[in-house]
Formats: structure tokens, sequence, C-alpha cells
């Protein structure tokens, strides 16, 4: 046991192109319940040194506006029951996070699109009062950040909002990302750069694109597509990486 727990750990550290092209190799009949076995066994690692609960993630909105093939949350939309967080929900969250005083950076994003959750930046505001926060983001696909929701989250300061577009190209992001519209978008990130002025909020684009082969994986990024090049030059940061298909 010893042994497996030792390989589990070495693999938790390697980086997650690696890891899928391991996964790959192995059969589908024992990956459930060997990948069970991982998340405890890494769950147990946690608690045996005791480690402080330094990040958190809050699903803000479980609804989303867009349907991606590649998403849980897109294709498989009414598989669950789906709500935006309480203020009730968050206060209670907020109360136990001041109790831990640990945590430290905040992601607001677990699928589904915050941006449908109108509170979202009354609880960034109120997340960023906790004494031992750093740095709050969320993954956005960018439809609804139009000018008064903009205003709004600039006001919070929050550190950084990601916006995903995905492929190496305007048509190839909206079939992937079915429901979404590239030129919306770009104008919603143009907005946003504009009134922006000075503010320390950063917005990045979050740009997937498909691996099609196993090489393709192992190499570290993808370039960063021309469309987004031409549309974005160096006014925002663009990070590429790859999924597999
Ligand atoms: S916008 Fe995000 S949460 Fe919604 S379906 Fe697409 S990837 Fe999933």
């Amino acid at each position: 046991m010893n042994t497996l727990k030792n390989l589990f750990l070495i693999y938790n550290k390697i980086p997650d192109s690696l890891q899928n092209t391991i996964k790959s190799f192995i059969p589908n009949s024992v990956k459930d319940s060997l990948f069970k076995k991982y998340k405890l066994t890494i769950a147990d690692n946690s608690n045996c040194f005791n480690l402080p609960l330094e990040q958190i993630r809050i699903e803000v909105s479980s609804l989303c506006n867009l349907r991606c093939k590649h998403c849980a949350s897109g294709s498989q939309y009414e598989a669950q029951n789906r709500e935006l967080m309480s203020i009730a929900t968050f206060e209670n969250i907020v109360k136990q996070l001041n109790e831990i005083n640990s945590v430290q950076s905040a992601i607001m994003y677990l699928g589904g699109e915050p941006l449908l959750n109108k509170n979202l930046p009354y609880f960034i505001t109120e997340l960023y009062k906790l004494e031992t926060m750093k740095q709050i983001h969320f993954n956005t696909n960018g439809m609804l950040l139009n000018d008064e929701i903009s205003r709004r989250l600039l006001k919070t300061n929050i550190d950084l909002i990601c916006v995903s577009i995905d492929g190496t190209s305007a048509y190839e992001s909206e079939q992937i990302r079915i429901g979404s519209n590239y030129e919306s978008i770009r104008n919603n990130i143009y907005n946003f750069i504009k009134i922006s002025n000075g503010n320390k909020t950063k917005l990045k684009i979050a740009n997937t694109q498909i691996a099609n082969n196993e090489e393709a994986l192992l190499r570290n990024k993808p370039e960063i597509p021309l469309f987004l090049k031409k549309d974005f030059g160096e006014e925002i940061i663009i990070e590429s990486n790859f999924a597999m298909k």
C-alpha cells in the first residue's frame, strides 16, 4: 500500500498534460477504481500533514448560459438541479472561513457561469474582508461581461478575471462553446479594458486548443492563435493550453 501511495504522490506532482497521457494507457476497466483510491490517498495525505486550508473554490452559480461540448455543465446540463448561490449560503461560508482563518485565495468558479449570479460583486467584496485573503479570481465565458457588471466588478478590485475563448479561430470557439458569440465577447473585453483605466484588476484570456495527438500534448504549450493576437495584441494576457480530443 505504501508503494501505491508513493506512486500516487509522485503522480500528483507531475504536470496535468503528463497525467492525462498516463491515464490514457490505463484500461477503462481499472481506471475508475484506481483513481477513486488516488483521490482518497491524496486526501489522507493532506490530513496526515494537517495542512491549513489556503485555497477554496466557491460555486456561485451552477446555471450556465452556454452549452460547451467539453464541459459537464454544458453537455449534461439537465442531469442535475442547478441554482444560484444565495446570500444566506454565502454568508454561512464566510462565517466558517473566518473561523478557519487561513484561506489566502478564492476561485469563484466551479463550472457554471459566475456572472449569472448578480450578487457576485458583493461576495467578492466580503471575501476580501477576510484577514488572510490575498487573491481572488474567477472564470467566465465573457458573454455577460456587460458595462454594468464590469463597473461593479472593477469596484471590488478583484485581482483577476479569466475569459475563456477556445480553439484557433472565432468560428472554432463558437463551435466548441455552444451559444457563445465571439464578437460580443470581444466587445465586452474591449469595453472592460476601456473602463478599467489603471484599476488593479487584470483580465486574462484562457485559450484551450484541441491536441490531435499525444505528441502535441507532451509539448508544453500551443502557440497563441492569430485571431487572439490580432484582436488583443499586448493589451491583455493570453494563455493557451492543450486539451486532448
Ligand atoms: S461556459 Fe463554462 S461552465 Fe458553461 S458550459 Fe461552457 S465551460 Fe461549462
